[in-house]
């Protein structure tokens, strides 16, 4: 079989194992295992400046080959276009996006920096496949190089209304380089109907028929297991000694402005402040590991939740009772998968976002017999495959009051219908065969 190059602006590190190993490790753990490997990209390191040769490490057939990052490339490429322009562009924030042209120069560098490394160690056979919004150029620049392999692309969150995107300066020369790939997948069919939609406004009708929906899952077996050895350990114990038999709501999310995290907290504020019979009853614990914190509008939305936080605790808490426990720590998965399974709701609420994991996790965690209930914002990707989830307007807490006192006076034979409605999907479509499917197309039916 001939060898697959993953492209992604972070390689995982095969010397860090478990928690750290991101989402994208994890989903391609099976194509990785079946055939020999190349797996490229930005090592995580900052240095004076861009390596032009990448250091390389061989672990079984998978070969990890990274670049540090030079300091100014880091921050024109990473944290101002990447992470200052595309991230809330595509996540439908534009007023949140800013936008000069050095860091969209530094953007266009990094990707001519990584397709020039790569370039000399590909061979004619090789599948490429490109991940997420850093790396939208990457196949033009690597074409402009002599590259004839097929090249994928993978957007893992959502893309906007052309008339929206195309509201970002040069907005129309990223879709321009998209045309260079030769499949370009995206999580939803909204996603992929605004993708074509803008790509066919931009001149670029071939390209548009070349773009498709590939829902991303999760295995979700091995963390229904998860969730069951939990149940064992001590820590889930303590936690559960500590809540008294209150129904517990839980929240996960990297604390991101795109998580809907003030107007989730505010919502439950709403449910103690409209619905007295759940004060002393209730407890919600919301994790939210801090991401990019060294980004002001980050920053700033910390400060807004410690607000919250205070706000909801200093309004209802009794001596015996906090209704609100909030996280900046990032927890262990196995620890994680606990809390799912023994929270009543799962409360999932972005404002925007390409698919959601988080959601699908909390349906796996749960215990078919005795089930939590989702509550989901109507503008995750993964809607789709939940039918059995309460729907909200992640913008309106009043809703998010309703729902979640809709979900946690729900009867044991409504959770558990609403939850098969869900597990049918988190089961069959995860991770292995959302990758089996993409490269099918990517390689052709018969060979993949
Ligand atoms: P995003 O990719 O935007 O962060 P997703 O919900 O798609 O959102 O994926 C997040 C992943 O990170 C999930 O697998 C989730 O379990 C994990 N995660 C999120 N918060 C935490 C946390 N506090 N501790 C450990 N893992 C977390």
């Amino acid at each position: 079989m001939n060898r697959l190059v993953i492209v992604a602006n972070r390689v995982p590190n095969p010397r860090e194992r478990g928690a750290t190993a991101g989402g994208l490790a994890v989903a391609l753990k099976d194509a990785l295992t079946r055939r020999e490997a190349l797996w490229f990209g930005w090592s995580g390191q900052i240095a004076e400046a861009t390596a032009a040769e990448p250091t390389e490490l061989r672990v079984g057939r998978i070969t990890y080959a990274t670049l540090d990052l030079g300091r100014e490339d880091y921050r024109r490429f990473y944290q101002g276009f990447a992470n200052g322009s595309l991230w809330p562009t595509l996540h439908y924030r534009l007023g949140l996006a800013h936008f000069s042209r050095e860091d969209h120069a530094g953007y266009r560098k990094v990707n001519a920096a990584f397709a020039a490394t790569l370039a000399p160690m590909l061979r004619p056979d090789d599948t490429v496949w490109a991940h997420d919004f850093h790396l939208f150029p990457f196949a033009a620049e690597l074409r402009r190089r002599g590259g004839r392999q097929r090249i994928g692309f993978f957007l893992h969150v959502p893309f906007p209304p052309g008339g929206l995107f195309c509201a970002l300066p040069r907005a129309e020369e990223l879709l321009a380089d998209l045309a260079a790939y030769d499949v370009i997948g995206v999580q939803t069919e909204d996603d992929a109907g605004n993708l074509r939609e803008a790509l066919a406004a931009a001149g670029q009708a071939e390209a548009a028929a070349r773009v498709q929906a590939f829902p991303i899952g999760i295995e979700a077996e091995p963390f229904t297991a998860l969730a069951e050895k939990a149940m064992e350990k001590r820590e889930t114990e303590r936690f559960r000694t500590s809540l008294v038999d209150r129904a517990l709501i839980v929240g996960v999310d990297r604390l991101d402005y795109t998580k809907g995290l003030p107007q989730r907290f505010c919502g439950y504020g709403q449910l103690l402040a409209r619905f007295k019979g759940h004060r002393s009853k209730v407890t919600y614990l919301q994790v939210a590991p801090v991401s990019r914190g060294d980004v002001a509008q980050y920053r700033a939305l910390r400060r807004e939740l410690d607000e919250w936080v205070g706000r909801i605790n200093g309004a209802y808490a009794e001596p015996d009772w906090a209704p609100l426990r909030y996280m900046t720590r990032a927890v262990a998965r196995p620890v994680l998968a606990g809390f799912m399974r023994m929270a009543r709701v799962g409360l999932v609420t972005p404002l925007r976002d390409g698919m959601n994991l988080v959601a699908k996790e909390y349906i796996a965690a749960q215990d078919p017999d005795d089930p939590g209930v989702l509550v989901l914002s109507r503008f995750a990707g993964a809607v789709a495959q939940l039918p059995g989830a309460l729907l909200v307007n992640p913008l309106d807490p009043d809703e998010i009051a309703e729902a979640l006192d809709q979900a946690l006076s729900m009867r044991r034979e409504e959770r558990r219908a609403r939850f098969e409605d869900c597990a049918v999907s988190v089961r069959e479509e995860g991770a292995r065969a959302w990758c089996r499917n993409f490269l099918g197309v990517l390689e052709g039916a018969n060979d993949a």
